[in-house]
């Protein structure tokens, strides 16, 4: 498909990498253009020749987390935490990730919680965990549980608590096309888990 007529404004590699971006393999351009096809447009066309490495760039950021083990930003923690043995709550950080089963985007936000045993980590570093495992190709229910489950191993705090509530492309955009619906997943470890009263202290705190 690279030598059929119409792609001759494709830069070359070595453009790509002198402008500091990425190559894009040709196979990888051809199967977008395949896709753009096989929706009904011509890959061809002005606007579009460029389409197929913009949308490959697109994807190695939306799917970032591969290159990464999100439990890195958890290594630096602090132990002097001056006598503070409560919950602490990062509440409604947004993200993006993609759905596996339609690639479509899933946007929301998340509330990380947990009660530390000794020591605390910077706070955005929760976030970061978070975006990690949403920059991969996801359902909702384990990405919950990815974020809950790396801060439990790697922080052994005595709870964390993680909600998730967002909005999948695939139910707004197409199939029963409902917009404005969301979806809500949990997971609770710990104490959290285990003492009604330290889960309904969590939630109040996350909002809800
Ligand atoms: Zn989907």
């Amino acid at each position: 498909m690279t030598d059929l007529p119409g792609y001759g404004h494709d830069h070359g590699d070595d453009e790509d990498t002198a402008r500091g971006k990425v190559p894009v393999p040709p196979h990888v351009q051809d199967a977008i253009r395949t896709l753009i096809e096989w929706a009904g447009d011509d890959p061809a066309r002005e606007g579009l020749i460029d389409t197929p490495k913009r949308v490959a760039r697109a994807w190695l950021e939306y799917c970032q987390g591969y290159a990464e083990d999100p439990s890195i930003h958890l290594t630096r923690t602090f132990s002097e935490v001056g006598g503070y043995d409560e919950i602490v709550v990062l509440r409604d950080i947004p993200f993006q990730s993609h759905c596996e089963h339609h690639m479509a985007p899933i946007t929301g936000k998340a509330s990380i919680a947990y009660l530390p045993q000794n020591r605390v980590v910077g706070i955005s570093k929760l976030a970061r965990v978070l975006h990690g495992y949403a920059r991969r190709l996801q359902i909702q229910e384990r990405l919950t549980a990815e974020v809950a489950q790396c801060i439990w191993d790697h922080l052994h705090p005595q709870g964390v608590a993680v909600v998730i509530e967002a909005q999948h492309g695939c139910m707004t955009g197409r199939g029963v096309r409902t917009p404005g619906v969301g979806m809500v997943t949990s997971r609770l470890l710990g104490c959290f888990l285990a003492d009604p009263r330290s889960r309904k202290e969590v939630m109040s705190l996350m909002g809800y």
